[in-house]
C-alpha cells in the first residue's frame, strides 16, 4: 500500500476539484485561472439563462413574482424527488447571490428559484470575506454563472452595529464585521437632515454598491470576465416590507479596467 497514496492522490485531486469550490493551493497566493466551462450536458431541470442581461432579466421576473404572490417555481412539492433526481448530475447556477445572514431574507423564494438555480453566498452585512470571493469566483469561472448580485436589505442589524459602534472595536468576533465594511462610515457621512433611520438606509445602499465594486478591486478573474461581457455585477437593495428587489445601477466594465495585464 506504501506505493499507491501518490497514484491515488494524482487521480483524486482533480476529481475533488471538480466536486468542491476548490480552496486555493497553499503555494500560490493566485489559483490560475479556470477558464469557464459550460456544463451545458449537466443541466439540471431548467437550463439557465446564457447572457447577464438575460440572467438579471430572470432575478426580477422571479422577484416580480413574489412581489405579486404569485410565484411558479418554488412551489411544486410534488417535483421535489424529480428535482433531486435532476441535480445530483450536476449544477449550472446562472446566477451568484451575495446576501445578508439574515434569517428574512430568504433569496430563493424572493427569486422565485428552486434549487439549482442560485449560488448563494451568505455573510452578515453581504461583505464577503475571502473565502465568499472564492466561491463567487468558483461558481463564475467554473460552474458559468452569468451575473452576481450583491444584496443588501433594510433594517440590516450588521450595519447597524457597525454604524452604532463608530469604529469602536465590537465585541468578539464581530470585528470582522467592521474590517469588511471599512470605509463604509467615511463614505456615507451622516447627513445634518437624516435622522438615525435615514442614514442607516444609506448605509445599507452604499455597502452593497462598494461591495460589489471591491469584488472586481479584489478579483482579476471577475475583472476579466467582466470586461470580456460575459459577466454582470449588480449591486441591489431588499426592502423587508414590499419584498421588492431593487436592482442598484451595475458595475461598469470601464471602472474595472484591467490592472494585472
Ligand atoms: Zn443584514
Amino acid at each position: 500500500m506504501r506505493a499507491l497514496p501518490l497514484i491515488l492522490l494524482l487521480t483524486l485531486v482533480p476529481l475533488a476539484a471538480e466536486e468542491h469550490p476548490a480552496p486555493a493551493p497553499k503555494a500560490k497566493a493566485h489559483p490560475k485561472v479556470v477558464s469557464a466551462p459550460q456544463h451545458a450536458a449537466e443541466a439540471p431541470v431548467a437550463a439557465g439563462p446564457g447572457t447577464p442581461k438575460a440572467a438579471l432579466a430572470e432575478l426580477s421576473a422571479g422577484n416580480a413574482r413574489f412581489v405579486a404572490g404569485k410565484r411558479v417555481r418554488t412551489l411544486d412539492t410534488g417535483q421535489d424527488a424529480a428535482m433531486r433526481a435532476a441535480l445530483v448530475q450536476g449544477q449550472a447556477p446562472f446566477a451568484v447571490v451575495i446576501t445578508c445572514s439574515d434569517s428574512r431574507v430568504p433569496d430563493a423564494l424572493l427569486f422565485d428559484q428552486e434549487a439549482g438555480r442560485l449560488f448563494t453566498i451568505r455573510e452578515a452585512g453581504n461583505a464577503p470575506d475571502l473565502q465568499g470571493l472564492a466561491s463567487a469566483e468558483y461558481a463564475v469561472g467554473h460552474l458559468g454563472s452569468k451575473v452576481i448580485v450583491v444584496m443588501g436589505h433594510t433594517s440590516c442589524g450588521a450595519v447597524k452595529a457597525v454604524r452604532e459602534a463608530n469604529g469602536k472595536p465590537l465585541p468578539g468576533n464581530l470585528w470582522a464585521l467592521q474590517a469588511g465594511m471599512a470605509g463604509l462610515l467615511e463614505s456615507t457621512p451622516q447627513d445634518p437632515n437624516e435622522d438615525a433611520k435615514g442614514h442607516l438606509a444609506h448605509l445599507e445602499e452604499a455597502n452593497a454598491r462598494r461591495q460589489a465594486q471591491a469584488l472586481l478591486d479584489r478579483s482579476p478573474l471577475l475583472r476579466d470576465l467582466l470586461v470580456a461581457g460575459k459577466l454582470a455585477i449588480v449591486p441591489a437593495l431588499y426592502n423587508l416590507a414590499s419584498g421588492k428587489v431593487q436592482f442598484l445601477k451595475a458595475v461598469a466594465a470601464a471602472a474595472a479596467a484591467p490592472a494585472h495585464h
